[in-house]
């Protein structure tokens, strides 16, 4: 699975509808739509048509439908993360509490947390009033624990979120039967179970939020890539688009635009998804709520069942590559997929035989501080949101809600949150970057195998997980 290409007589057009299982599902067409024709003005300019440049657009245009809003997107909306994720609307933001109280207080950290489980219900209740039906089933998360090590997170997880006086309805400790029969995995120790994520269909929320957008009078410029923003203007090789706000939303592919190289990494993960499975295996394994799942080894899995009975499971693991590249053959690494297929057969053993149908993957972004941000510069009227790394279907939303705010010069309690304004500093250079981020991986993975081995907790993955998770 990849994207194939096509040429007409005058562009190059990529087959979107294989990217990935979502994008083949989607109804409706994946032709973009018309390119930005000429040099245009508008009152807002976004740049990306991902999650975070629609919920922007959209947030905008429901307060101000005067207000004269021009997106440019250099494939077509949901190329990007957005249309390729694992479809969890959870309530994850990539940062602890405990790190976002240092930059602020604990007050905001906790109404930074109260924020994003509100988001996984708006993004519920948004995309309804939009009429969009992107199968969500909110069951919640089980972490499961499989091993000594494992538990012994989990339990420290939980007494953490009391110590933020978080409740049972926040996060709960489940022993190793209530966790088996949420989910009947292998060596379940126990887990953790969060009721805060829906698992959704990401492709067909995307491509209806563009629809919604249009509807509401946005120009979308599809196949318009931006060269540069600059305060007032987004440069493109079809003319410059004017506007007083100019937003950048463009996550994991920031550093190909001019300038802005060492601002985010572009963070691959990879994707399998298997055949539907019958009705009678789903009795074994569970996931009765569809509920989204994962477990507390180091470098990430996630995994959740589809609305037509599917397993969608991915992890991290694909290198980093040198320079930030970005090519499409980045998103197939087959020991990647291997590595995701045997952990897979690993967690449930009764789908051993189950065909693989869809391979596939995609660059998240990371800042340096591994923090998320959102801000608009009063002085330049330059705005952005990102750096969720594995965090964004609902960050997105509250950060189009923030960003619309901003835009607006509205003072709300979303402008006051923590990561509001926030700027991380910059990735080193080369080859440092490189360096650090394939040291931090393959550490990650090691660690995993070792605690697999002895059942005790890694020290030194400990250590490196600030670059990793
Ligand atoms: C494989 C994978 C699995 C993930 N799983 C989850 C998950 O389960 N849950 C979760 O919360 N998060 C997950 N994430 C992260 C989440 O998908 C992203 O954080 C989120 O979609 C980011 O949205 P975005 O709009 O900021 O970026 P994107 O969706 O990447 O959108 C950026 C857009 O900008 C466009 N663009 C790029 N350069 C230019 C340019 N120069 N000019 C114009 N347009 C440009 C791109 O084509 C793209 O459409 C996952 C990410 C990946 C890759």
């Amino acid at each position: 699975m990849g994207c194939a290409l096509s040429t007409d007589s005058r562009t190059v057009r990529r087959d979107y509808r294989h990217l990935s299982f979502w994008h083949e599902t989607v109804p409706g067409d994946w032709t973009p739509r018309a390119a930005l024709p000429g040099d245009r003005d508008a009152d807002v300019a976004i740049v990306g048509a991902g999650f975070t440049g629609l919920w922007t657009a959209l947030y905008l245009a429901r307060a101000e439908p005067s207000l004269r809003i021009a997106m440019v997107e250099a494939e077509t909306a949901g190329f990007g993360a957005s249309g390729r994720n694992g479809g969890w609307s959870s309530a994850l933001f990539p940062s602890s509490l405990g790190s976002i109280a240092k930059r602020s207080s604990r007050e905001g950290a906790l109404a930074l947390h109260r924020a994003m489980r509100g988001s996984v219900d708006e993004v519920l209740r948004a995309g309804q009033e939009e009429g969009i039906d992107f199968q969500a089933a909110k069951g919640g998360t089980i972490t499961l624990a499989r091993s000594t090590a494992q538990w012994a997170r989990a339990a420290a997880d939980v007494e953490e979120a009391r110590a933020w006086g978080l409740d049972e309805d926040d996060v709960r400790l489940l022993d190793a039967a209530e966790a088996t029969d949420v989910l009947a995995a292998t060596r379940v120790r126990g887990a953790t179970y969060t009721p805060d994520c829906s698992a959704i269909h990401p492709g067909r929320l995307v491509r209806g939020l563009a629809d919604a957008v249009v509807r509401r009078g946005v120009d979308l410029y599809e196949s318009t890539p931006a060269q540069a923003i600059a305060p007032g203007r987004v440069v493109t090789a079809n003319g410059t688009l004017r506007a007083a706000h100019v937003i950048r939303a463009t996550e994991g592919y920031t550093p190909t635009l001019d300038g802005q190289r060492r601002q985010m990494v572009p963070v691959y993960s990879l994707i399998i998804a298997t055949e539907p499975l019958p009705a009678e295996t789903w009795e074994q394994i569970g996931l009765r709520r569809r509920e989204t799942f994962s477990d507390h080894r180091h470098l990430i899995i996630y995994g959740q069942r589809t609305a037509d009975d599917r397993f969608v499971f991915g992890g991290r693991g694909a290198p980093y590559h040198f320079g930030s590249r970005i090519r499409p053959s980045f998103d197939l690494v087959p020991r990647v997929f291997d590595d995701l297929h045997e952990t897979l057969v690993d967690l449930f053993p009764v789908v051993k035989g189950v065909e693989i149908t869809h391979r596939w993957g995609g660059a998240l972004g990371i800042a340096r501080d591994w923090t998320a941000s959102v801000g608009v510069d009063r002085d330049t009227g330059i705005g952005w949101a990102g750096g969720y790394v594995g965090d964004g279907v609902t960050t997105t939303n509250l950060a189009g809600r923030t960003l619309a705010d901003l835009v607006l010069g509205r003072d709300t309690e979303l402008t006051r949150l923590p990561w509001v304004g926030h700027r991380s500093r910059a990735w080193e250079p080369e080859p440092l970057r490189w360096l650090g981020i394939n040291a931090g991986l393959r550490t990650m993975t090691w660690a995993d195998r070792e605690e697999e081995r002895t059942g005790r907790q890694s020290r030194i993955a400990r250590l490196v997980s600030p670059f990793i998770h």
